[in-house]
Parts: structure tokens; sequence; C-alpha cells
């Protein structure tokens, strides 16, 4: 059994990852698209064999409600965009996966939660590396206790973004910046491998290109506090290449780099090597959606999985505006 999926917003993600995957997918094939350009319309149906009925304009959007073949829409779109076409899609009877950063606020996630809910819709937030093997090794771990209690995480997810040109990455109103662009992976590897929620958050940020980098973070480290005072130290750039993850444990360490490329996931520890068969990232993401989806089950990232990371990046953005002071995530 498969599920149609529309992917809304044709761009790099889209193009590069989301459409080859679903070549590849067990339970969920490409339906349809949603685009406003008609050139990319033409040239992604012959590509993909969509038909013209199910091939839709941001204008046309709402009346995918009426297409049987559509059971998910896709946002691949900038993050600003994401709320907006989480709850059209929702009022519209679909289901919806949304890419990571969920939204820019926790107030806007917490608008698609709703939205979601009280159109009896599901929510699943596109975070890969919670479908992926190492990853998910990592997780049992943490729930395990494998290595003893953890102390220390140490995490930086960036890439070096040589010609960032005037793209919405670049501006705040779309939500960009590189907490939000590849930041929430190292908070992501955090709360995942502790397999606790942080009690507190600070955070430092610079730009080294004010030129292009005016509105937006291009550097930002922060640091969370675990209940059991633990502690997590984590960077994100968009001018410097970084993807590792390391954990320390009172009897033992592991660490994974890098931690969240599309392949090459890699890990060892001080028992000896982590390895597993990764596969295809997001096809495995969106097989474990549509199955849990079809067997109605609870899905793996939830909307409010996308919230509590949100909370904390909003967290991140008051502690460098109070000059990086520890601020209390509790309550
Ligand atoms: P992109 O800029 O390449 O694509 C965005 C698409 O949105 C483009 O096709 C663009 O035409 C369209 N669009 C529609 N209205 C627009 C508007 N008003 N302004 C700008 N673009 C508009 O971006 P991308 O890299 O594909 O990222 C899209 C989303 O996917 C983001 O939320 C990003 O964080 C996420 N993403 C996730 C991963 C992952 O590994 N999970 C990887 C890359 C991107």
């Amino acid at each position: 059994d498969k599920l149609g999926i529309a992917l809304v917003g044709l761009g790099y993600y889209s193009t590069d990852l989301l459409a080859p995957a679903l070549q590849e997918t067990q339970h969920a094939y490409l339906a349809g698209i949603v685009t406003g350009s008609p050139d990319k319309a033409r040239k992604w149906q012959e590509q993909y064999q969509i038909p013209e009925k199910n091939v839709y304009s941001y204008e046309t959007f709402d009346q995918i409600k009426d297409n049987p073949d559509i059971d998910v829409v896709y946002i691949v779109l900038p993050n600003s965009m994401h709320k907006e076409y989480t709850i059209r899609g929702a009022k519209a009877g679909k289901h919806v996966f949304c890419e990571k950063p969920m939204a820019v606020t926790a107030a806007d996630c917490r608008e698609m939660i709703d939205a979601c809910k009280n159109n009896g819709v599901k929510l699943a937030i596109g975070y890969r590396m919670q479908h992926e093997p190492h990853t998910q090794q990592l997780m049992r771990f943490a729930e395990e206790n494998t290595f003893g209690p953890i102390r220390m995480i140490t995490a930086g997810a960036g890439w070096r973004w040589d010609n960032p040109g005037d793209h919405w990455k670049n501006k705040k109103s779309y939500g960009g910046g590189a907490m939000m662009d590849m930041g929430v992976y190292s908070l992501q590897a955090a709360r995942y491998a502790m397999g606790e929620e942080p009690v507190a958050v600070a955070a430092q940020q610079y730009t080294r290109r004010p030129d292009v980098f005016s509105e937006v973070d291009e550097f930002t480290s922060f640091q969370l506090q675990f209940p059991g005072g633990a502690l997590a130290n984590l960077h994100t750039s968009l001018g410097v290449g970084m993807n590792y993850l390391q954990v320390n444990a009172d009897n033992g360490w592991y660490r994974v780099d890098p931690f969240s490329a599309y392949n090459g996931i890699s890990g060892e520890s001080s028992n000896g090597p982590i390895a597993f068969e990764a596969g295809n990232q997001q096809a495995r993401q969106m097989d474990d959606d549509c199955l849990a989806i079809i067997n109605g089950q609870d899905l793996m990232v939830p909307g409010e999985e996308g919230l509590r990371d949100i909370r904390i990046v909003e967290a991140i953005r008051q502690s460098v505006a109070e000059g990086g002071r520890w601020i209390d995530l509790q309550g």
C-alpha cells in the first residue's frame, strides 16, 4: 500500500533529495507537485509521469482537498512559509509532512499543531536523522544507560556557504541564519543523545561577513544544561563546514562523524564501532511516516517535537539579546 505525496516547493531539497528518494519508497510515491513555475511543472511531469490533474500552483493549492490521489502534502518551502502551507494543507484534509525547522516561532508551531489536530490529520517534521539507524543506536544508548550517565555532549553542524548572494536563508523575515538552518541538527543531537529535555540554555553569535549575514547569524554556539547537571556544547555555522557529535559518559564515549550528513554516517565508541546499513535517509523517513499513518500508529517525529526545538531556539535568541546569559527552559 502506498500513500500519494505532493511535494510543495520544488527547490533544492525537493529536486535533489526527496523526489529521487520517492523512487525508492515502499509506502509512498510522488503523486503530485505544487509549484509557482509552469516550466518546472512541465519538466517534473515528464520526468516523474505526474498527471496534469495532480499539478497545483500556490493559488490553486487549496483545491487539493478534492484530489483523492493526494494523501500527504510535504511542505519544502522557505522556513517562514511552513506555517501557512501546513495550515492550508490541514484544512484541505491532507496529512502534512513539514520540513525542519518547523516554523519561525513557537506560537506558529502551536497553531500548526492545532490546525492538524482540528482537521484530523497527522503532522510529521522532516527530521530525517531520527529515522537513521546510527542515530537510533545513540537514542538506545541513552535509554539503556549503556555507557553509564552521560556527562558531556559536543556537536557541530555547519557548511561553508561561499556565495550566499541574495538568498532567503540570509533573511530574518524568512527564518534564515545558521541556527535555523543547521543549528537545529546540533540541538536535535544533544536532545536525542541525552534522551532528556534541557533545563537551561545560553548562546553566543557572531558574523564574519556582515555584508551578507547582516540580518541573521553566521556562527552560533550554545550550551544546554540537563536535569542531572550534564552539559552540551553545541556549534553551528554557515561559514565553516563541520559535522560531528561526541558523547562522554562515566563508563565510555562514542562519536559519530559525520552525524547528520545525507550519507556516510559513521560511528565509533570505546566499545568498538557503531556500524549499520544506512540506506536512503529520506526514503526511510517517508516510509516510516507513511506506514505509521497507514497503520494508525504514532509518528516518530510529530509536530510537538518540532515545537520543542523552536522553544529552545527562541530562548537562544533571548540569550544572545541579553548578553549570553542562561535562560531557564522550565515552565
Ligand atoms: P530552496 O530555496 O532551494 O527551495 C525553496 C523553494 O520554495 C523554491 O523552489 C522556491 O521557488 C519556492 N518558493 C515559493 N515561494 C517562495 C518565496 N516567496 N520565496 C522564496 N522561495 C519561494 O530551499 P531548500 O534548500 O529546498 O529548503 C526548503 C526547506 O527544506 C527549508 O525549510 C529547509 O530548511 C529544508 N531543508 C531540509 C533539509 C533536510 O535535510 N531535512 C535539507 C535542505 C533543506
